[in-house]
């Protein structure tokens, strides 16, 4: 059971996931929590503060957001006993002070320092979690994650080891529920082979879940959150966002990928290669289904099952009259983007161009230059990419048509079709997102196909 930070934000919703979790106990669960909501980028803001040498500042501004673990505590752990948090939040302000001196001084080098720093919102969640099922007579532990989930030491976007962490979550939680307990983990941290403090990027909470769940050959994923399941669209965009039933794994992870932040994109993959089950579902409304992840999920009568997007995207367009007729050209572009370790989302090519969006464009300027040895580059930001997504939805006769005549007034900058057999992408500027999904919606989900509802079956 995996619980997002909007999950555990307060006394409120500790309530919520207490008796959430109170009610599986004899299913024997695992764990898995995010930082308290805000608190992840809270950290970050401290790192970079300390990062310009203003170490005060950085560390007072985590003082609300301790409070807000204390407050938690106090609430649920009764006056008089022993308060076992408190040890550990002291222990907490201790190691952020001398984490963000040092990174003020850059004693270390920064990108460890960073995710040791930021890896405090989930070892004081899952911490604080633990004492307060533990107060409420769940028999639960908190176990570290750096040193379950083995990663390599790409700071920042670890992967994961899964031969050296299978074993080590199996050894480590296997006895433990074996004998009653309720193990409680940390998402999103972890450690390299040295020891060192490790994350898996940000919304990474959900790929610890669907690793410590495949490890265990858990009989099912839940990841509960604030939103009920995968829905038609980002329910804040358009209000009449719906709920999906059933998804297959390759839509889900599609959507994911394109944008929609409920389901982190790699979470998929370790349940996809063991056959679990992923349930998404609100702590808001447990006794709603919310969306099954299934092996496959059939199409829906109205073949669109869902519309995601991605905003801050470039647009790149490579022009050489060197590409007609010629091989090796796109091989030679692919490896600037190797190069700098740049992951390219959709492109689109014809005789003697080629267009792709980058969402990462820390080094574009170094990749723009390397490719003006190719042909001559634009380089285009401001967009975003919007993708439909259904199962069959390359074989479909006349969808895209009528994708593309229900925004025929918008314009569109490129546009991916045929690569996956579920989904559509195309790019627009950034602003016009929130008319095109409205529209698109209105066409697909608006109330009168109420009867054919996404992922109706
Ligand atoms: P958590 O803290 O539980 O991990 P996230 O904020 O990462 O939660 O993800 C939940 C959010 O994802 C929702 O509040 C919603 O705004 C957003 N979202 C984007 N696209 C979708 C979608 N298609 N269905 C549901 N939620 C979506
Ligand atoms: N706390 C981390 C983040 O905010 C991980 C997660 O919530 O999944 O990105
Ligand atoms: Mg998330």
């Amino acid at each position: 059971m995996k619980f997002g930070g909007t999950s555990v934000g307060d006394v409120a919703a500790f309530e919520r996931v207490l008796g959430i979790v109170a009610s599986q106990v004899e299913r024997r669960p695992v764990i898995v929590v995010s930082a308290m909501t805000r608190v992840t980028d809270a950290l970050l803001a401290a790192f970079e503060t300390a990062k310009k040498g203003e170490f005060a500042e950085a560390f007072t501004s985590l003082e609300p957001h301790f409070e807000r673990h204390v407050e938690v505590s106090r609430h649920f752990i009764p006056d008089g006993t022993a308060n076992p948090f408190n040890g550990e939040i002291d222990l907490a302000r201790g190691e952020l002070s001398d984490l963000l001196m040092r990174t003020s001084r850059r004693s270390l080098p920064l990108s460890m320092l960073k995710d040791a720093i930021v890896s405090y919102g989930e070892q004081l969640s899952s911490r604080l979690l633990a004492e307060v099922l533990r107060a409420r007579g769940v028999n639960a532990r908190q176990f570290d994650s750096r040193r379950l989930i083995v990663t390599d030491d790409e700071f920042g976007a670890a992967q994961p080891i899964w031969e050296e962490t299978r074993e080590l979550v199996r050894l480590d939680l296997g006895p433990a529920i074996e004998a009653g307990e309720v193990p409680v983990l940390g998402g999103f941290i972890a450690g390299n082979r040295a020891g060192e403090t490790t994350t898996l990027g940000r919304g990474g909470s959900d790929f610890s879940a669907a690793l410590v769940a495949a490890a265990l050959d858990a009989g099912e994923l839940q990841i509960w959150t604030d939103v009920t399941g995968v829905m038609t669209c980002d329910p804040r965009i358009c209000g009449d966002a719906r709920t999906i039933p059933v998804l297959s794994y390759e839509e889900a992870a599609e959507l994911a990928y394109f944008g929609a932040k409920v389901l982190h994109p790699k979470t998929i993959k370790p349940a996809v290669d063991h056959g679990i089950p992923v349930r998404v579902c609100n702590t808001f409304e447990p006794a709603v289904t919310g969306t099954m992840v299934v092996s496959e999920s059939g199409r829906s009568p109205n073949r669109i099952k869902s519309i995601a997007h991605k905003k801050n995207i470039t647009i790149l367009r490579i022009t050489s009259a060197r590409m007609l007729g010629s091989y090796g050209f796109m091989s030679a572009v692919f490896q600037v983007f190797e190069k700098y370790r740049t992951v390219i989302d959709v492109i689109s090519t014809s005789e003697v161009s080629i267009a792709l969006t980058l969402d990462n464009t820390a080094e574009i300027e170094k990749i723009v230059a390397d490719l003006s040895r190719l042909g001559d580059v634009e380089a285009d930001p401001g967009y975003a990419m919007i993708c439909v997504v259904g199962e069959g939805l390359r074989a479909s006769t006349g969808l895209a048509s009528k994708i593309f005549s229900t925004i025929e007034d918008v314009n569109i900058a490129l546009v991916s079709h045929g690569a996956s057999a579920v989904n559509l992408t195309f790019v627009v500027k950034e602003d016009l997102v929130p008319m095109v999904i409205q529209k698109l919606h209105g066409e697909f989900f608006g109330r009168e196909k109420d009867g054919a509802a996404a992922g109706d079956q």
